[in-house]
């Protein structure tokens, strides 16, 4: 397979690091092809603005979504996203690393995710009709792709358990999983954590190591994550709200999982 992996922290030799470093010799030994997106060694841009594309539409005030659509239509897209957009589409698999940083991604990964899907390519696809919602919520330009997290945290595993005081790991990662991940289509698989990275010492980065490496050699046929196709029947549209029969009694996050 072609593996992207998209890695966000500043420090070579931490934590993240060495994971990093285990998993592209890990899938390399495997005979998977890998590129790496490291942005910060890359200084990867952070910020959506108006120089993101090589020629504005005019003089018309800038517009995230519209310029973005212009951009991504001409050819006008800034040449570090229609490389990154470039690296997503030759890629089979796509695994996101970053440590939990105020319980989401680091700024620079969901700059880059602000940055790389544009419109056209990762939301405005599609057909929007009564009977289709565009192309979204597993379909999508990158329908067929696997996608994984790889994510350290300082808090421990009880402190995100189904009562934890932090809330439920699978709630936090949500946003990503659903609204990042199976949004513009890929089949999401289930994360890779690891908690209470204070006490990562040589053992522990041992069983690190055995379990994440598991988790790349079934890359390409673990089950994903079974959240509901938007255009399949489950929802209601254009009100996108799930029927009454399907899952009844059933709120929030957790309903949108088959
Ligand atoms: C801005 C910010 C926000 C944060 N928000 C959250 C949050 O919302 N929720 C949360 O839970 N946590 C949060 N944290 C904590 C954060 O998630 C952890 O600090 C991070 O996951 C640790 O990863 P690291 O790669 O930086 O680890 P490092 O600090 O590099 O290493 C962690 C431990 O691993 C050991 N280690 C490093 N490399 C190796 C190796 N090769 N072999 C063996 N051991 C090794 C080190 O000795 C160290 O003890 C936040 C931290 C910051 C800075």
């Amino acid at each position: 397979m072609n593996v992207l992996l998209v890695y966000a922290h500043p420090e070579p030799t931490s934590l993240n690091g060495a994971i990093r470093d285990f998993a592209v010799q890990r899938l390399r030994d495997a005979g998977h092809n890998v590129q790496v997106s490291d942005l910060y060694a890359m200084q990867w841009k952070a910020q959506l603005d108006a120089a993101d594309s090589k020629a504005r539409p005019g003089d018309a005030p800038f517009h995230p979504s519209l310029d973005s659509r212009h951009a991504f239509e001409n050819g006008l897209q800034s040449d570090d996203i229609a490389r990154e957009q470039a690296k997503l589409r030759w890629a089979d698999a796509v695994i996101l690393q970053f440590p939990l940083w105020w319980f989401s991604m680091p700024a620079i990964l969901k700059g880059w995710v602000e940055r790389v899907y544009a419109y056209g390519f990762a939301y405005g696809v599609g057909e929007h009709s009564d009977e289709r919602w565009g192309d979204r919520y597993g379909e999508g330009m990158l329908a067929g792709k696997r996608a994984m997290l790889v994510v350290t945290t300082g808090g421990w595993e009880s402190h995100y358990s189904p009562r934890g005081i932090n809330g439920p790991i699978d709630d936090i990662l949500f946003p990503i999983h659903h609204g990042i991940l199976y949004y513009p289509g890929f089949d999401v698989l289930p994360p890779y954590l690891v908690y209470r990275t204070s006490r990562v010492d040589d053992a522990r980065f041992a069983a690190i190591r055995e379990e994440l490496g598991e988790r790349l050699d079934t890359l390409g046929s673990t089950a994903p994550i079974p959240f509901r196709p938007q255009n399949a029947g489950d929802y209601h549209i254009p009100l996108l709200t799930l029927r009454d029969e399907v899952a009844p009694g059933t709120l929030g996050f957790a309903a949108h999982v088959e």
